[in-house]
Order: structure tokens, then C-alpha cells, then sequence
């Protein structure tokens, strides 16, 4: 197999054209038997559903080489019934989890050569999703939808180090109670793009988004979970259910228990008492952990104890066994790693 021409280490996150992507069109209450296609380009309805009531979702994951030269992804089951469920909040029939699995397994492989050489840093992001294409103009669900899946290869998230993030306390709101925020709609991201945009001029590299109801509790970012370690060497994650549950985010917690046999904990964390922690990080399948140095709410900064220069040693420790499992050099968890090749 022979690789891309790629400088595997200077990759960054943007999109590059891959050879194939897995397309499965759903007509007539089913889903066809779909396949591999080259072309990258969709052609839609002026009027599908995706188009003007963004009727879509998706989800991310990686492929990895590991250090015995296999390629690997990470829990792809649970991607698969994240977007079932994901699917049913918005009215979209469900992707069989199974095929799911298979799709994402046959499009790595058939771009075998842009799966990153082990120890490049870089990965193959690989993305699922789903949209209604049929002409809808009256507000109502399509009837027609496609599944697809594509990979990119992405750089090392942290080239030259982990920079710790400086965070804002937003003042929009990601996720209404009883809304859609524990689901990964293309939906939730639209209306963060303005956030984002802000927090960025105003010189934040993330926001912290608060519970919409109250104000008073911590929710996650735009894209990623908080994680917080106490002085007293537990971890804190908040509980909430306008929270997208990242599985980053549950697999870090699992480590930290089974693994280095610390106390976890899933509760309401009220942002008041945020000051109090050692180390907070954001978990999500890009980085695995971004650790957060500062975290500012209209002016009034909290400085966590772990500084601005690297990550937190417990944060570290984590780091280190997640993509240690990922990568092959630890032993994981039964049905944490699904071998494609
Ligand atoms: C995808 C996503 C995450 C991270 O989830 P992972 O499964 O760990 O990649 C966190 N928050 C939001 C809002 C997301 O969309």
C-alpha cells in the first residue's frame, strides 16, 4: 500500500479530497444497499430539506495507525447509536448501527493511503452524516435522505506542545432545556457561529457556555465536554442534559477510574465554583484533551492552578492512557478498538 505524498506532520484541520466516500440514499421508507463513490460533489433539490430547514446531523471520529502497523478506530458503536438517537430527535430515519460501523470501516479502507503513518501525530477523520434532500417547503420532515460518509486527514492537534486555552463565559446560550443540545445536529452548530466568531475578535480562543435556564451552571463549549480535576485528585464532569455526550468525554472518565483508579464524579457544576478546581480540560475526538488555562467572565479571570504553559499532570495522565489505548501501545478496554485492517 502506497501512501500519499503528504507531509504527514504539518497536516492541519482542514478538508482534503480523499479518493472515496460511502454514499446509502433512503427512497420509499428503506435505505439502499449503498456504496463507494469518487465523486465528492452532491447534487440537490433548490428546495431539499437540508437547504432550508437544516434538516441534517453528523458525527466525528478517527482512524489510526498503530504502533504495530494495524489501522484502527475508536468505539465506532457508540457513533453509530449517538446518530440514532440524533436521527430521531430530528425526525430522520435511523442508519442501521451495524452498516454504520461497516460504512466507516470500507471508506477507511478504500482510502487506505491517506491513513497517517504511526508516529506522524497525524489521524483520518472520519465523517459520518445525514440530510433530507427532498424539495420540502411547507415545515415537515423529508421523505428522502442521504447517509454519507468521508475522510480527511488531519494534522497533530498540538503541534509544538499543548497551548493551554483561554476561555470566555458566553453570553449566548448553546442549548435550551428540552432542546436539542444533547444531540449532534448540524443545528447546534449554525447558531454557534456567531459565538464563536465573537469570542475570537475578542481575543478567546473558546466560550464557555452557561445552562440557558439558569446561568448559573457550567455546560460544555461549542464542541467539546469539560472535564475539571478537584485539589483532592478526583474528577469533576458536569451533569446536564442540554449536553452533547462526547465520547471522548466518557471514555477519559472510564480510564480515570479503571485505569488510574481515581474517584469520578457527574454532577451540576456550578460555575461559581469553578475557581475552585486544580485542572480543567475540553474533550472531544479532535484533541482528545485541550487543556484550559484561564477562564474569563466579564472581565473577572480565574487562573487555574495548572497555568498557561502546559497541561495539568492529572490532565497528562489522561492524555497519555486514552491515546495510548488509541495508538496500541496499552492494552483497551474489551471492544474499545474495531480493527480494519
Ligand atoms: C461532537 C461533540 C463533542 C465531542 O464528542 P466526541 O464524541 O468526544 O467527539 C462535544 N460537544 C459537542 C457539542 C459536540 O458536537
Amino acid at each position: 500500500m502506497e501512501k500519499k505524498n503528504i507531509d504527514w506532520a504539518n497536516l492541519g484541520f482542514s478538508y482534503i479530497s480523499c479518493d472515496s466516500r460511502y454514499v446509502s440514499n433512503y427512497k420509499d421508507g428503506s435505505w439502499d444497499e449503498g456504496g463507494q463513490v469518487a465523486d465528492e460533489t452532491i447534487a440537490l433539490n433548490e428546495c431539499a430539506c437540508v437547504l432550508q430547514y437544516a434538516q441534517t446531523c453528523f458525527e466525528g471520529l478517527k482512524a489510526y495507525t498503530t504502533q504495530d502497523g494495524r489501522i484502527v478506530t475508536f468505539r465506532p458503536d457508540l457513533n453509530a447509536s449517538r446518530m440514532a438517537d440524533t436521527a430521531k430527535r430530528l425526525e430522520m430515519p435511523v442508519f442501521d448501527e451495524q452498516r454504520f460501523v461497516d460504512a466507516v470501516c470500507e471508506t477507511v479502507l478504500a482510502n487506505e493511503a491517506y491513513v497517517p503513518p504511526y508516529g506522524s501525530g497525524a489521524t483520518l477523520y472520519i465523517r459520518p452524516y445525514m440530510f433530507g434532500t427532498n424539495a420540502v417547503i411547507g415545515v415537515k420532515p423529508a421523505d428522502e435522505y442521504q447517509f454519507r460518509v468521508f475522510t480527511t486527514p488531519v494534522g497533530p492537534y498540538f503541534k509544538g506542545g499543548a497551548k493551554p486555552l483561554t476561555l470566555c463565559v458566553s453570553d449566548f446560550d448553546r442549548a435550551a432545556p428540552r432542546g436539542t443540545g444533547h444531540v449532534k445536529g448540524g443545528l447546534n452548530y449554525a447558531m454557534s457561529l456567531h459565538a464563536i466568531v465573537t469570542a475570537h475578535k475578542n481575543g478567546f480562543d473558546e466560550n464557555m457556555y452557561l445552562d440557558a435556564a439558569t446561568r448559573t451552571k457550567v455546560e460544555e463549549t461549542g464542541g467539546a465536554n469539560f472535564i475539571f480535576i478537584t485539589k483532592d485528585n478526583k474528577v469533576v464532569t458536569p451533569k446536564s442534559d442540554s449536553i452533547l455526550p462526547s465520547i471522548t468525554r466518557r471514555s477519559l472518565l472510564y480510564v480515570a477510574e479503571k485505569y488510574l483508579g481515581m474517584e469520578v464524579v457527574e454532577r451540576e457544576v456550578l460555575f461559581d465554583e469553578v475557581k475552585e478546581f486544580a485542572e480543567c480540560g475540553l474533550c472531544g475526538t479532535a484533541a482528545v484533551i485541550s487543556p484550559v488555562g484561564k477562564i474569563v467572565d466579564h472581565g473577572k479571570e480565574i487562573n487555574i492552578p495548572s497555568g498557561m504553559d502546559d497541561m495539568g499532570p492529572v490532565t497528562r495522565k489522561l492524555y497519555d492512557t486514552l491515546t495510548g489505548i488509541q495508538m496500541g501501545r496499552l492494552e483497551a478496554p474489551e471492544g474499545w478498538i474495531k480493527v480494519i485492517k
